[in-house]
């Protein structure tokens, strides 16, 4: 493995406190970069390690903290909703109620959604207006946010787990129990297994991928294998629709997960996306101008809640937001979707800025990427219609600073 750079300026060129990446060898690496590894991303690329897999799919979550006054909360309650304030775009909500009166709501969307204009941040600006979440967080005060997404393909869209020479755990492999929303004993418990076969491997002094092999197999034996298997088909029933897929959800609960078809498919989030017209017809600029009234109390406009979250790069830093292609964000992508990482990013990075060449009337748009906002959702990587981002690792550690979220 070679680790990254240190030291770089803006321009890539090496500053005075310059250290080149080093190299490590060793006889095993174990891929756990959470959702949408980067490295595994070119690793499984590389050895096509998703073939006959499901495509891999993805969910964002936004999340805040809500300091309550004292002696107001209960903790242990959850409260999870479907719907409000979604209309265009499948989702839920939660709500958890926690000591030293603290809650935690937050807002998960499928990115298969069509809606160019996604929006989670506003989203969960929206859900504390409806009144029953309103009455549960009256007067306290929005101390935290962060925004993640999550694997949500599961069982049929794990990649390959083994090779020569290494293994994959957690978020890297799907491994998220969609149904509860929870994906941290999945982690740990994959790790450890990982563990396990890695000291088998050096015992024997054999890394080759039939010795690794045994990984595959003690996941799928263990609670891993066993609980995603049972919500094997819940995401792509839920992207249905909630009212289509209540029956269907129902049957799987019965069937032990199988429900009416098994294996249901997925399909690559960025082709999801349509047009702006076909799905807002002339109410884009209505929607895109919906966000509650920010007040810095509960209520909060994006780069206000970027601050909560602490995030930071070193300004003189590469940036690690690579497109492609900034003349398709600015012939194709604006005038037919309006730049949805304009929309979907919670954090602010890109914005479409009008051009100095702008001329005859027609604005003309130019992508600017804010990228030391960036708290690594990594929404971005997977959502592009024109899958145009590439998410890379940050010089120097940069990244949000999250104690709580
Ligand atoms: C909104 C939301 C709510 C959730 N709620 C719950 C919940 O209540 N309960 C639950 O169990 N799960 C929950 N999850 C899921 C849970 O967060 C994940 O399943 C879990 O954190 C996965 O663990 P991991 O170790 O695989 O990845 P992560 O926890 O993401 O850890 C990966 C680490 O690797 C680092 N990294 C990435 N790439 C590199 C690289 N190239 N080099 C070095 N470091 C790198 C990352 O910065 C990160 O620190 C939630 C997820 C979301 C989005
Ligand atoms: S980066 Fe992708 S989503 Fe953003 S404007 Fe360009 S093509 Fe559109
Ligand atoms: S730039 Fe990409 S990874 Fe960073 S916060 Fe925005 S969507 Fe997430």
């Amino acid at each position: 493995m070679r680790t990254g750079d240190k030291g770089r300026d803006k321009n890539g060129q090496p500053k005075a406190n310059f250290e080149p990446g080093l190299i490590l060898k060793s006889k095993i690496v174990i891929f756990a970069e959470g959702t949408r590894g980067s490295l595994f991303k070119k690793h499984s690329q590389m050895l096509d390690l998703r073939k006959g897999k499901n495509e891999e799919v993805f969910e964002e979550g936004v999340k805040e903290i809500i300091q309550m006054p004292p002696g107001s909360v209960k903790p242990g309650q959850v409260i999870h909703t479907l719907g409000f304030p979604l209309t265009k775009s499948i989702g839920g909500t939660f709500l958890y109620t926690m000591s030293d009166d603290k809650i935690a709501l937050g807002l998960v969307t499928y990115l298969d959604t069509k809606d160019p204009l996604l929006d989670p941040h506003r989203e969960l600006q929206k859900l504390k207006t409806h009144p029953f979440i309103a009455e549960k967080i009256k007067g306290g005060k929005v101390i935290a946010y962060g925004g993640k997404t999550l694997p949500a393909g599961g069982y049929f869209s794990m990649p390959q787990l083994f090779g020569d020479g290494w293994l994959v755990i957690g978020d890297s492999a799907s491994m998220v129990d969609v149904q509860k929303l929870k994906g941290i004993h999945l982690a740990m418990k994959s790790g450890i297994l990982a563990a396990e076969v890695a000291f088998s491997a050096i015992v024997k002094d054999d890394f080759s991928a039939q010795q690794l092999s045994d990984y595959d197999k003690k996941i799928k034996e263990s609670f891993v294998g066993k609980e995603l298997y049972r919500v094997r088909n819940f995401h792509q029933t839920l992207s249905k629709g909630i009212l289509a897929s209540l029956p269907l959800i129902g049957l799987q609960e019965m069937t032990g997960g199988r429900g009416l078809v098994d294996n249901m498919s997925t399909h690559q989030d960025s082709k999801a996306t349509e047009e702006v017209s076909n799905i807002w017809g002339d109410n884009a600029d209505k929607e895109l101008n919906s966000l509650p009234k920010p007040d810095s109390v509960l209520f909060f406009d994006k780069l206000s809640s970027v601050y909560l979250t602490g995030t930071s790069h070193d300004e003189d830093s590469p940036n690690h937001l690579i497109v492609s292609d900034t003349d398709i964000c600015r012939s194709k992508c604006q005038p037919k979707y309006k730049s949805p990482c304009n929309h979907f990013c919670p954090a602010n990075v890109y914005e479409m800025i009008p051009s100095q060449a702008s001329s005859g009337g027609q604005t003309q748009y130019d992508l600017q990427i804010n990228y030391t906002n960036c708290i690594h959702c990594k929404t971005c990587d997977i959502k592009c219609p024109f899958d145009n981002i590439t998410w890379t690792v940050p010089e120097g550690g940069g990244g949000p600073k999250y104690r709580e979220t």
